[in-house]
């Protein structure tokens, strides 16, 4: 099975390619990135975040788990968002959910998967907040797709109720922070919510501090 070698061969055609642009494509980038985003996706291969934004290397700085989640205890994402904000200075955090996310659909079943169980109850709980809403769609395909929705717009509020995200806001009014949804079957992004810089959705969860840390 040298199937995997295929894909050696592809970025040996791919790197000379980007040379064959331009010269300096790879050097040029060797001691700095300087992304304007920070993406943060699901594990999906069949949302492949530079593909269908059209970035190129340098402008995606990536995160992505299993169905997109934005959980304060998970210390890998939390790393890479306080350095991603605080040390590459992102103006956009983009969180991509996408239709036919099968996280979100095991999320909605009652199928025990084993160790995910613990990951995916953070998307019970969204169903749980939103349970009168989803019940209402009779049609369960039109219950999964708007979960997929809520699921998204839940994570971008997770993620402004981080002091990361709320120190930044202060110090420098950026990041926005971006809630969209992929279509696998027509490749089209949406855009769902928009958080701006200090427009916390619920006052509960506002940090305050000190002049000097600011
Ligand atoms: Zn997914």
């Amino acid at each position: 099975m040298n199937e995997y070698r295929k894909l050696l061969l592809a970025n040996k055609a791919w790197a000379q390619e980007k040379l064959d642009l331009r010269p300096d494509y790879f050097i040029r980038m060797k001691d700095v990135q300087s992304p304007a985003y920070l993406w943060i996706g699901c594990s999906d291969s069949r949302v492949p975040a530079e593909d269908i934004t059209g970035t190129e290397p340098g402008e995606l700085f990536v995160h992505r788990n299993v169905a997109n989640l934005v959980i304060h205890t998970d210390i890998n994402l939390m790393s890479v968002v306080e350095y991603a904000i605080d040390a590459l200075g992102v103006r956009h955090v983009i969180i991509c959910g996408h239709y036919n996310c099968g996280g979100v659909k095991a999320a909605m079943s009652r199928q025990s998967f084993g160790l995910i169980n613990k990951w995916l109850r953070h998307i019970k709980d969204v169903y749980r907040n939103y349970a009168r809403e989803l019940e209402s769609f009779t049609d369960p395909e039109a219950r999964f797709r708007r979960l997929v929705e809520l699921n998204t717009i839940e994570q971008v509020r997770n993620l402004a109720e981080t002091s990361i995200v709320q120190k930044s806001w202060l110090k420098r009014r950026s990041p926005w922070l971006h809630g969209w949804v992929y279509d696998i079957r027509t490749g089209l992004l949406q855009e769902l919510t928009l958080i701006r810089p200090g427009d916390l959705p619920d006052d509960i969860y506002r940090y305050e501090f000190p002049p000097e840390s600011l």
